[in-house]
């Protein structure tokens, strides 16, 4: 089923008849199904084929044209591609959404029921991988020419089930009932190497031995919004190079001849659930390399197909590293060019050095990439090699004068001289990359200034920022066809492509019929929701309450355990006061947290026990509510966000790098409570202060406690709400029928733990910030408005904006168009 290969013509009928025609074709001829025996994911899968027809003769056309005039090409290299389902984007991409729907509810189909039927690709984390996709449909939008590369596991970010409070996984099995989206093309596959060793043959290293694999690409099509342009999306999976081993198994190998076939699949099995923090696993480091040297070759190759001159190379190819993980992707490009090609490394530097561009995603420590040297030289004994003599010369080139130099060398080498020596690929990614930049203002700045300073000052011109953004086309147009709606009547259709439009809304945001229908929009988003939530987990939310919104990866930095001391307290003061006069609210909560992050999950744990014990209080459940929602990813932010009164961004300061998600609730109109971090400072610049609630301390004050000493156990012992939260929470009063040390874990780091991210330093504000936020809230239209504006000043978060600022700053990119 996942072979499209029909020898009948189809259809490119856009309308709803004629789309209705081709699903049918689509049931019957690629399925071998009728009308009345169909399921619904039957009708997906013929609906899904039915919009693949639409773009493939696009895509075959952008190839063309891409071919024809000898483009420079983007590859954009990611371990995480965030999807999501793919069937409304690409329907809203190719302008037929309306159409479609309207065949399948004249087919008696239920549209809704036949689009969750889509296994959702969740092939990364968070945040990264989110962003990844962003990108793809703003580069087609743009209509840049530009090719994703990744791996096709097999399993994707697993499944969040909570039971009893805790956080149970259940593997992503995506890919069971095939998936129509696919094109598989083995006669593309690459062999790659593992292990070995380097025989040298006349003072030239040959890498032999160990095993070899091969890549199989796997390419999905990337339409654009109503562009003529589709790329491509390419992941390849692991397979092993003899597809059955005959002779072993004749010999009695049986169990010889599975292993190997298992070990090779083993490498693209599944995706790493780890968000931020750094994995020392060979697999890990084997994922890293075959994507790289699997997507690599495949440029080459295509290089060669296009142009004759090597010379040519780096005006015609940009390799975009998105995060440190591909990093690799240096060593290896210079291995093709000098053992597979003989060009000589200078030669192959100069090369090398002018194609590979690298964001930095992260400044949190315990994610740069570092592999231990034994390892790298059993799996990598070649690009060891390579790497150690791409780093004599980096640190030959340290200029004498420069002051401090033996510090400075320390610091920039490729090699931690720890016990053992580590491979430091964050920075083999810097030096062999000729642009660097982080994702918001913050961030860039703090890579200048800190993690990177001493390579910034060798070279200060290297050093850029673009700051993150979001696809309006699914934050908006896909997920809130409400405020779509209004948008369009208010200020016409062009806003999904030139989001700086919504500037156009301002002069709304005093208008009070405009202010009605905006709050129309938001409460009926909200009895959504509510429903949704009823239907699925019988949770009783009043859509008349604020909705409280925190939805992101469950990690300390991100600080959800601040938001439930908040909660903890306000459900104190209730109790106290019962007449205290707040405005209702829910406090929604979801995320998933790294299987083996065990404070993270402590964190769900406790988030769910006192949510419990809350919404079961009749003294306070009128007032306030707190629910954890499970297995947070693509679809259920598409459900919260537009429901949203309130985006909890209040990670530490100088922890968050941008953020995406703070920028999809306030373009959607939540206001945001956040700290001064990552992109949330950009947000307040662009709605004004009027507009957000900051609050809390500023990255600089971060670092000068930290310098000087924070003792959170000092806190605790002298503030007596702090102490006395803390205590209620450790108390085993939120776990009966549990160990009362439950949520010790969590208790303690706040106290003993040192509070590494400075949750009780901020409770204070945060809690007087939440009150303002009450008070506020209760001026319906003076929110009302302060929303609108949220709306009206978000345009420049689009990812249309950042993709556009790293082609002309970055990647030197034009966009190429089919005849
Ligand atoms: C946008 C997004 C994220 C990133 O959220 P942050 O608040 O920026 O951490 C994570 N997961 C999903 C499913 C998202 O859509």
């Amino acid at each position: 089923m996942t072979s499209r290969s029909g020898y009948w013509r189809f259809t490119t009928d856009t309308t709803p008849e004629g789309i209705r025609e081709a699903i049918l074709t689509h049931l019957r001829l690629s399925l071998a199904r009728s009308p009345d025996t169909a399921t619904p994911f039957d009708w997906w899968v013929s609906t899904a084929m039915m919009c693949q027809d639409h773009i493939v003769d696009q895509f075959l056309a952008t190839y063309r044209a891409q071919k024809a005039d000898k483009v420079k090409r983007l590859y954009f290299f990611s371990l995480e591609y965030f999807l999501g389902r793919l069937l409304p984007q690409n329907l809203i991409n190719l302008g037929i959404l309306e159409q479609t729907k309207k065949a399948l509810t004249g087919l008696g189909l239920d549209v809704d029921q036949i689009f969750e039927e889509e296994p959702q690709i969740g092939l990364g984390n968070g945040g990264l991988g989110r962003l990844a996709a962003c990108f793809l449909d703003s580069l087609s939008t743009l209509r840049y020419p530009a090719f994703g590369y990744g791996l096709h596991y097999e399993f994707g970010l697993f499944h969040q089930d909570i039971i009893n409070g805790y956080q149970v996984e259940r593997p992503d099995d995506w890919t069971r009932f095939g998936v129509p989206w696919e094109i598989i093309r083995p006669r593309f596959s690459q062999v790659i190497r593992l292990y070995g060793s380097i025989e040298w043959d006349k003072q030239k290293p040959v890498w032999v031995g160990g095993k070899e694999i091969l890549g199989v690409p796997y390419d999905y099509l990337i339409p654009g919004y109503r562009s003529p342009v589709v790329n491509v999306l390419r992941l390849w999976r692991s397979k092993s190079t003899v597809e059955f081993d005959l002779e072993a198994f004749n010999r009695g190998g049986y169990f010889e001849a599975v292993a190997e076939k298992s070990f090779c699949e083993s490498i693209s099995k599944v995706l790493y659930p780890n968000d931020k923090t750094e994995i020392g696993r060979e697999l890990r480091l084997i994922q890293q390399y075959f994507f790289v040297s699997c997507s690599l070759h495949d440029i080459v190759r295509r290089f060669l197909n296009e142009h004759t001159d090597f010379d040519d190379f780096p005006s015609k190819v940009v390799i975009h590293l998105n995060d440190t993980h591909p990093a690799i992707a240096i060593a290896e490009l210079m291995r093709i060019f000098l053992d597979e090609h003989n060009l000589p490394w200078s030669k192959s530097w100069e090369l090398v050095s002018q194609c590979f561009a690298y964001t930095n995603h992260t400044l949190m420590p315990e994610a740069l990439e570092k592999w231990s040297v034994p390892l790298f030289e059993r799996v990598l004994p070649r690009h060891l090699q390579i790497i150690y003599e791409i780093n004599k010369q980096l640190l030959d080139s340290v200029p004498t004068t420069i002051p401090q130099r033996d510090e400075l060398i320390r610091q920039i080498s490729l090699i931690e001289e720890t016990q053992p020596k580590l491979v430091r690929m964050a920075n083999l990614a810097i030096c062999g990359s000729y642009s660097i930049n982080g994702v918001s203002a913050l961030h860039s700045e703090l890579l200048k200034k800190e993690l990177f300073h001493p390579f910034y000052i060798l070279n200060p011109k290297k050093f850029h920022n673009v700051t993150n953004g979001i696809t309006p086309r699914l934050w908006l147009l896909a997920s809130n066809p409400r405020l779509s709606n209004l948008i369009t009547e208010a200020i016409g259709e062009d806003w999904p492509t030139d989001l700086e439009k919504l500037e156009g809304l301002k002069s709304f945001v005093a208008d009070p019929a405009f202010q009605e229908k905006y709050e129309l929009v938001k409460q009926s988003n909200k009895a959504e929701l509510s429903s949704l939530l009823k239907q699925r987990y019988n949770f009783v939310i009043d859509p008349d309450a604020l909705f409280d919104v925190q939805v992101k990866r469950i990690h300390e930095y991100k600080r959800q355990h601040l938001n439930l001391l908040h909660i903890l307290s306000l459900y104190r003061r209730l109790l106290d006061n019962p007449n205290l006069d707040i405005h209702p609210r829910v406090f929604l909560l979801a995320g998933k947290a790294a299987p083996g992050y065990d404070l993270a999950k402590c964190i769900i744990k406790a988030i769910n026990a006192v949510g419990n014990k809350i919404n079961n209080d009749p003294r306070v459940n009128k007032k306030i509510r707190l629910y954890f929602v499970p297995n947070y990813g693509i679809w259920l932010a598409s459900k919260i966000i537009p429901a949203a009164d309130v985006s909890e961004q209040i990670s530490t300061a100088g922890k968050e790098a941008s953020g995406t998600g703070n920028m999809k609730l306030a373009l959607n109109g939540a206001l945001t409570v956040g700290t001064m971090d990552g992109a949330n400072i950009e947000i307040l610049e662009a709605v004004g202060e009027q507009n957000i609630f900051i609050f809390g301390l500023k990255a600089e004050e971060i670092r000068q406690l930290s310098a000087t000493g924070y003792c959170s156990r000092k806190i605790y012992e002298t503030d007596p709400e702090i102490k006395y939260l803390l205590d209620w929470l450790g108390s085993g009063e939120f776990t009966p029928g549990e160990s009362p040390a439950v949520l010790q874990p969590l208790v303690h780091s706040l106290i003993d733990g040192g509070d590494p991210f400075f949750v009780l330093a901020d409770f204070h504000a945060y809690k007087e910030i939440q009150s303002k936020v009450d008070q506020q809230y209760k001026d319906r239209k003076m929110w009302i408005s302060k929303a609108i504006l949220n709306t009206a000043s978000l345009g420049w978060f689009s990812s249309d904006r950042s993709i556009q600022q790293y082609a002309s700053m970055i990647w030197h990119l034009a966009p190429c168009l089919p005849k």
